[in-house]
């Protein structure tokens, strides 16, 4: 054995795809006895044969000398058979590293690698870094850091991924793309979306795969309008987006309810990526999850039409997407093409989607037999969503007891949704002041201190018996303890544009026209005889106190605002964060037929489309 051949471990080597632990040294120009073990070490390698080639190994190689570096023909058959071993029985790789003296870092890279990639030794994947780190013969290289960090954005190690932000910065990697683009990565996974973004506008040189990472990482975590800035940013910089980017943009629309800014993205897919692009099916569930979520339910059917493949994310998207536009049947025949014709197994996500058609339906019998097969039928143990749907679609069509009934007899711990989907049924039932604060007190309960929602439903709930009196005293309790309600906030995209209303706005820069605009819209309606139900605005004093806070509820902002804008004959689709409450809903139909548009709100639970002065909800949401 020879060390004068050996090239010093810790330095990186160059030139190497960045998915590689390390950059392979080159084929040595070993002995003829080692180039016929390299031969036998081919991918579909079985353990047992490992092990032979291992022992031959062992016993025609010379014994390493302590503290002298292997030669490079040794180290090089020993990458070989660590790599193959770790994709095999991690442990024996893990044995076999501890065997060799003096690991490099490409030894070392090659195991952090495989536990980072492992699906369950991820955490392994962190000991060994702080193992190889320890021992300080092998420095961590622009090629370890990749690995560890994501088994740190895996794991939430937050604190370990800035340790190791840390190290980079202390051995000079700050300027290497692959290993910045790790730390967006990580970062983003963690929901440090500032850092994410430091690290981002840091960086020497900013490739394809950084932007892609920090947008999809504002995407993740709901942060849509800055996400599609930055995708504005990148077009302005010439970056041309590529699959990975549109996804993400896609998704973006769909959480914004943007549709023309979706429907170019699918426009620029078709005309600008590659075939494979076009027909990949995780691109298209997106798209059809955009299309669903702005309201464009039929757009979404005929893309699900043509797609060259689908699966059970695919079948998913038409079926939630049926049961949030009211299409109850089409959702019905969806599931039952799924599970007959294409004969996929319906997942649980596919019974939150037709237990929400049975919801949207008021189908009560339909869901109890939807509700049963699940574990009758697909051996699918119902979760807590559908516990929510089934108590909801109770609550709703006036079973309270029922849905009680149900909630007692869960495996579960029913959470805050259930109980306040049960409230919620209450005060739009009248269901009695005794069943109402029951429930409330459960919400109490589970919450551990109610939130303004439940605070809002409670005084909603007074409110509806004509209990003024408990109305105050709600109030008061809520101003007591600081909280204050949720505010209504409603999205319309105008031209691309995505606006954002927030319940008695006045921050956009054509406040007073849209206010303007809706004092008219309301006079005109008053003259056909629209007068406020001041139920709704349930905790303000005086009835004219009333109707001005009904005034100020987002999505009429954003309605007098798509009056100003829209192009005649386009119709208004509005996005808003909470339920629409009755006033506002009878409010838009009428606007509906007076100004005679096709309105499109989708609100926390469901899309309603009022044409006409009807809503395709036919007023049971
Ligand atoms: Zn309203
Ligand atoms: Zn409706």
């Amino acid at each position: 054995m020879t060390s004068l051949a050996f090239v010093a471990t810790s330095q990186p080597f160059i030139t190497t795809p960045p998915h590689s632990p390390s950059p392979p040294p080159p084929p040595p120009p070993s002995s003829h006895h080692n180039r016929h073990l390299l031969s036998l070490l081919t991918d579909n390698i079985s353990m047992p044969h490992l092990k032979q080639i291992h022992a031959q190994f062992l016993k025609t190689s010379s014994p390493p000398l302590p503290h002298l570096p292997l030669d490079y023909h040794t180290l090089f058959l020993y990458s070989r058979i660590l790599h193959s071993s770790a994709a095999l029985d991690l442990h024996y790789a893990d044995r076999l590293l501890s065997a060799i003296p003096n690991p490099n870092s490409f030894i070392w890279n090659t195991l952090i690698r495989a536990y980072a990639r492992s699906p369950d030794l991820k955490l392994r994947s962190l000991v060994l870094y702080h193992r190889m780190v320890a021992d300080g013969r092998a420095a961590p290289d622009k090629y370890t850091f990749p690995f560890v960090l994501k088994a740190c954005a895996f794991l939430f190690a937050v604190w370990e991924g800035r340790q190791i932000h840390a190290r980079i910065v202390k051995l000079g990697f700050t300027c290497d793309t692959h290993v910045n683009n790790s730390l967006i990565h990580f970062y983003a996974s963690c929901g440090c979306l500032d850092a994410s973004r430091r690290v981002f506008d840091g960086m020497p040189e900013r490739s394809l795969v950084s932007w892609n990472v920090v947008i999809d990482g504002y995407v993740h975590w709901g942060e849509f309008v800055v996400a599609i800035g930055l995708f504005r940013e990148m077009q302005g910089l010439s970056f041309e987006p590529d699959g990975f980017t549109m996804q993400s943009i896609v998704c973006a629309c769909a959480g914004l309810g943007a549709f023309s800014l979706g429907l170019w993205s699918h426009a620029y897919v078709l005309r600008n990526c590659q075939q494979e692009v076009a027909d990949d099916v995780l691109m298209n569930n997106c798209l059809l999850d955009m299309y669903t979520k702005c309201g464009a339910i039929y757009m979404a059917v005929q893309l699900f039409g043509c797609m060259p493949k689908r699966d059970v994310t695919s079948w998913n998207a038409m079926i939630i997407g049926f049961a949030m536009h009211g299409h109850v049947k089409e959702s019905f025949d969806a599931f039952g093409c799924m599970c007959t014709k294409e004969r996929l197994k319906p997942s649980s996500i596919t019974f939150v989607g037709v237990l929400s058609a049975c919801n949207h339906g008021g189908l009560v019998n339909e869901g109890q037999r939807y509700f049963d097969s699940m574990v009758t039928e697909y051996g699918i143990a119902p979760q807590i969503e559908h516990y929510g749907c089934m108590v909801d679609l109770f609550a709703r069509a006036g079973l309270v007891y029922e849905a009680l009934n149900l909630v007692s007899g869960m495996p579960m711990k029913p959470d805050v949704v259930i109980w306040r989907s049960l409230l919620d049924a209450c005060c739009k039932l009248n269901a009695g002041i005794e069943v109402s604060e029951l429930v409330a007190k459960r919400v109490l309960k589970s919450e551990g201190g109610m939130s303004s929602g439940t605070y809002v439903l409670l005084s909603r709930v007074y409110a509806s018996a004509n209990q003024w009196n408990e109305v105050g005293l709600v109030r008061k309790l809520m101003s007591e303890k600081g909280i204050t309600k949720e505010p209504g906030c409603s999205l319309i995209e105008m031209d691309g544009v995505v606006h954002e209303f927030i319940a008695g706005d006045t921050s956009h820069p054509r406040s007073q026209e849209i206010y303007e605009m809706l004092e008219a819209i309301e006079e005109k309606l008053v003259s056909v005889g629209y007068t406020p139900d001041l139920s709704q605005a349930h905790i303000a004093d005086h009835a004219d106190e009333k109707r001005h806070s009904l005034r100020l509820h987002s999505e009429r902002l954003a309605i007098a605002f798509g009056l100003l804008n829209a192009k005649p004959g386009t119709p208004i689709r509005i996005l808003k964060n909470l339920r629409v409450c009755s006033d506002c809903h009878t409010l838009t139909k009428l606007i509906s037929t007076v100004f005679d548009v096709e309105i499109i709100v989708r609100d926390r639970t469901r899309f309603h489309r009022f044409k006409a002065g009807l809503c395709s909800c036919m007023d049971y949401w």
